[in-house]
């Protein structure tokens, strides 16, 4: 692989940088006082955690700062990594009424940060009532924001958390997948402290179905909880494959996230296959890598692409090059990646989800060379894992569960997040963790 040059240390700090700088005192309380602290609130409805949004933003206008991270965190546990990563465009801040005047959004994300790294910094005063122990224990699989926020309010409501992880370093898609010029790992961090304040335990390097088996965790627990997230990035299923220079975006990304920048090696031409959002985090993170040139190759149009618009902005902010309805058919190389032999396509008739079936030009095949292959063509859960839990029923190759309970078709098995959503924001998985737990805990006392 004809790597990128490596970059000074300053200059990886730079591109790695917060893209969202924090709010001064003076910037936060000004934001606030714009609020209009609407009465029917759209902002609420369009969280999935449903913050009481108006409500935090008064208490920062008043210097409240403590009684603001209380009303967050009331709703979800994960806030300071939802503050920074969730698509708020999309999110609170596009239901915002501003927009409909035309105006600037209140910026929900900062103010939310605002609150909360105010609290962290204070040193996470007690701010939650915790019922006295009933003996209970629940086993929670997999550390990131399902298993978190589940493990957060299980402890609250009186039952011995223990979460397994098999990751040294906990906390999941929230320490590991997000890009660190959203969040950082220490981010992640300080939330894995709160919920560990509560009297949860993180057992760490434990993979269930390895370190302890499914059988012991059974016999330990009254109920289980999955929160696994999904596995690494589909193959792409054509010759070259297994050339050197040849990545997974999740491992791609994962590395990078232990902010060892120089560890990372790169391609000075770069194509990353697939079009959602972690094609566009391992295409940004490449380019600020040092990459000359990352290319995003995808199948369909502008129009079908899975990513979101800001990500998509961003992506052509760093000069992300998108080469559309395109779809590559061979690695190219000896031993390692020179180049991708490709097609062209044009959209046909709607499939069954209703999205136009990209169709193969005849003679349109070209190359493009290329040092390095980042695939990331969408995850699936881990199907060795779920077939290791008896009566787990699979749908669309996702766990299925009651969605107002998140019980599986196992009655002492929960699940919630990427593994029965297929990959949706952070803030869903605190959502499903939080509900879950309240599932759970109706489900021991109707034993
Ligand atoms: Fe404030 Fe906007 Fe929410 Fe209204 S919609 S309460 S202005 S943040």
């Amino acid at each position: 692989m004809e790597k990128a040059p490596k970059l000074s240390l300053s200059e990886y700090e730079k591109n790695f940088d917060e893209i969202t700088p924090a709010f001064s005192k003076n910037s936060a309380v000004l934001e606030a006082n714009r609020c209009l602290y609407c009465y029917d609130s759209p902002c609420i409805k369009a969280c999935p955690t449903h913050i009481d949004i108006p409500t935090f933003i008064k208490k920062i206008s008043t210097d409240n700062l403590i009684g603001s991270a209380k009303t967050i965190l009331e709703s979800n546990w994960v806030a300071l990594t939802c503050a920074k990563a969730c698509p708020v465009e999309e999110l609170c801040e596009g239901a915002c009424v501003y927009n409909e005047k035309g105006e600037q959004p209140i910026q929900i994300g900062r103010l939310q940060r605002y609150s909360i790294d105010h609290y962290f910094e204070n040193n996470m005063p007690e701010l939650f009532e915790q019922k006295e122990s009933n003996g209970k224990s629940v086993g929670i699989i997999g550390s990131g924001p399902a298993g978190l926020a589940c493990a957060a309010e299980l402890s609250l409501l009186g039952y011995k958390a223990v979460v397994y992880e098999s990751n040294e370093i906990p906390g999941g898609l929230n320490s590991w997948g997000i890009a660190p010029y959203k969040s950082r790992q220490a981010d992640s961090l300080k939330e894995v402290a709160l919920v560990e304040s509560f009297g949860a335990e993180i057992k760490t390097g434990i993979t269930v179905g390895e370190d302890i088996s499914f059988d012991e965790i059974f016999r330990k627990h009254d109920a289980i909880f999955i929160g696994i997230g999904l596995g690494n990035s589909q193959s792409l299923n054509i010759p070259g494959e297994n050339l050197v220079g040849v990545v997974d975006a999740i491992t791609f990304i994962e590395d990078v996230k232990q902010e060892v920048w120089t560890n990372v090696d790169v391609g000075k031409k770069v194509a990353v296959i697939g079009a959602g959002n972690t094609a566009i985090d391992a295409a940004t993170e490449a380019k600020r890598l040092g990459a000359e040139k990352v290319m995003i190759i995808y199948r369909r149009s502008e129009k079908e692409m899975p990513a979101n618009d800001y990500e998509y902005e961003l992506a052509k902010q760093d000069g992300i090059v998108f080469h559309f309805l395109t779809s590559p058919i061979e690695i190219m190389g000896e031993d390692s990646v020179t180049g991708l032999k490709s097609l062209k396509m044009e959209l046909g008739k709607e499939d069954e989800k209703g999205r136009r079936v990209p169709i193969p030009i005849a003679d349109s095949e070209f190359e493009i060379p290329v040092d390095m292959v980042i695939s990331a063509l969408g995850q699936k859960v881990k199907k060795h894992f779920v077939e290791s839990i008896n009566d787990l029923q699979i749908e669309n190759k996702l766990i299925l569960v009651d969605k107002e309970t998140f019980q599986t078709t196992n009655k002492r098995v929960f699940a919630g997040g990427d593994c029965i959503n297929g990959g949706k924001e952070v803030v869903n998985a605190a959502y499903d963790g939080k509900r879950a737990a309240h599932g759970i805990d109706s489900y021991i006392k109707s034993l």
